[in-house]
């Protein structure tokens, strides 16, 4: 018997890489009638989450999945910041990930593997099989053009002894140093920094770059890449994107304050969300507060326990009820104004729901892309990892989002700094206009870009079309 075409896919522990690889893969088999059948490797450290779960539990046919034995998280020291968590985990997970391709190449035609940007390390894998190689980067085309020329900036020194600004080939705004992702800002000896240093001296050796983003949002990155500006060796690069959560998981009726949403005005309501696990401290959430207070605009917060590491729930979740770090009296005096829903919403539904005005976002990809496919603008409240990079090209490239100031005294962003920026975004004076419109135009492009002779469909479509014909 003939056996199926197989691609096998590693995303790295985390939502936020899992969900848009889940569409990426769901993408991929509409392709061509269900020729290709994917499986999902998953490295993990823990039991997965509810959320996870749900996920994975509505899988088309022609997807499956294996949760590979979890690494014993006793082996990863406690104070580990998050990337090196991740990277380790599927460093740990190569093992388990070598008898899972074996045995899916016995079992079936597997002719690549698509690799998460944490999981690099897994090539040797697809190597040892002789199978073709990706890379989906769930991030856009600029961070991949400045992992590109990571190898070189390390080469003249630490990247925080920089006096100047960073060009990034595709970019036409320099990069404060500050603002560069938050692991090469570590030293040199720092495992991350290293990691993201050999992560990108490898990027060459993979068979193809798959990117979650299109031309109308990142053209300039998406020609220097694939006009090999960045990095001559560089392979071939796939713009796919938009690639988004097209549809929730939850039970209908299962979230009480889409009944508040249903009675609110059209464009009337500012949704706030930190992503799948960003927090804020507890004084810029004080601030935040007082903020959306002074705006007067309606709100729907989704609030997190305050912690001053801002990924400190990101993979592990929270269990004590953030509505108790609120200022006090706030949740009374904003009654009627505003909702807080504790650590998680359909973020896609609400994105989706005629009453939503604006996002203030931490700029995660998925939500910028999110945001950017409902024409929603956004107010840029970046936290780790790219998000600052991301709010650059938000906010000065283009010019959908407003970035409220830190206070250089606190490092803070101030109440009265917030209210105005929403009132920016909500009430639309010039500025707030054209950003209206900007966006508008943007979600157009990217309805264009994923429909049939769109510039992502025909990339995707040449990518399968490879692996078919293999
Ligand atoms: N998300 C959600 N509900 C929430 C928070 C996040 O559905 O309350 C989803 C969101 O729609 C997005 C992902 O989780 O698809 C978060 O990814 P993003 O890249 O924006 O941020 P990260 O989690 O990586 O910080």
């Amino acid at each position: 018997m003939e056996k199926n075409t197989c691609i096998a896919m590693i995303p790295s522990p985390g939502l936020s890489h899992l969900i848009p690889f889940v569409e990426f893969a769901k993408r991929v088999v509409q392709q061509n009638h269900n020729k290709l059948h994917v499986t999902f490797l998953i490295p993990t450290f823990g039991s997965p989450s509810s959320s996870m779960i749900s996920i994975l539990n509505v899988l088309p046919p022609n997807i499956d999945f294996t949760i590979l034995p979890q690494v014993n998280i006793q082996d990863l020291p406690h104070n580990l910041n998050l990337e090196t968590k991740i990277t380790r985990t599927c460093k740990l997970s190569l093992p388990f990930l070598h008898e899972a391709v074996t045995s899916l190449s016995s079992r079936t035609n597997l002719v690549a593997i698509v690799f998460d940007v944490f999981s690099v390390d897994a090539l040797v894998v697809a190597k040892k099989f002789n199978l073709l190689s990706y890379i989906f980067f769930t991030t856009g085309a600029i961070l991949l053009s400045f992992s590109l020329c990571l190898p070189k900036l390390d080469e003249s020194g630490s990247l925080t002894d920089l006096t100047k600004p960073v060009n990034i080939p595709g970019c036409v705004v320099p990069f404060q140093v500050k603002d560069l992702p938050d692991p090469v800002l570590h030293e040199k000896s720092n495992e991350t920094y290293k990691y993201c240093v050999e992560m990108s001296k490898t990027l060459s050796l993979f068979d193809g770059l798959i990117v979650n983003t299109f031309t109308d949002l990142e053209g300039d990155a998406i020609s220097a890449l694939q006009e090999k500006h960045v990095n001559e060796n560089s392979p071939c690069v796939y713009p796919v994107g938009p690639i988004i959560q097209t549809e929730s998981t939850w039970k209908e009726n299962q979230w009480e304050f889409i009944e508040w949403l249903n009675k609110e005005p059209p464009k009337s309501v500012l949704y706030i969300s930190f992503g799948s696990g960003g927090t804020l401290s507890q004084d810029q959430l004080n601030e935040l507060a007082f903020g959306l207070e002074l705006s007067g605009h309606k709100f729907l917060w989704v609030a997190r326990v305050p912690n001053d590491s801002p990924s400190s729930a990101y993979l592990i979740g929270q269990k004590e009820d953030p509505l108790n770090y609120l200022p006090s009296g706030f949740s009374d005096r904003t009654k009627g104004q505003g909702l807080v829903i504790p650590s998680w919403a359909p973020q896609i539904e609400v994105l989706g729901h005629g009453s939503i005005a604006a996002f203030l976002s931490h700029c995660g990809w998925n939500s910028i892309l999110e945001s950017v496919v409902h024409g929603i603008p956004m107010i840029a409240l970046p936290l780790f990892a790219e998000q600052r990079m991301n709010a650059v090209l938000l906010t000065e490239v283009i010019k959908v989002a407003v970035r409220p100031k830190v206070d250089n005294e606190s490092g803070i962003i101030k109440r009265e700094e917030i209210a105005k920026v929403i009132k920016r975004v909500m009430e639309g004076d010039d500025e707030g206009l054209e950003i209206h419109k900007r966006i508008k135009d943007l979600s157009d492009a990217a309805c264009v870009a994923i429909s049939e002779n769109g510039s992502s469909q025909r990339a995707l479509s040449s990518l399968v079309q490879q692996w078919l014909n293999i």
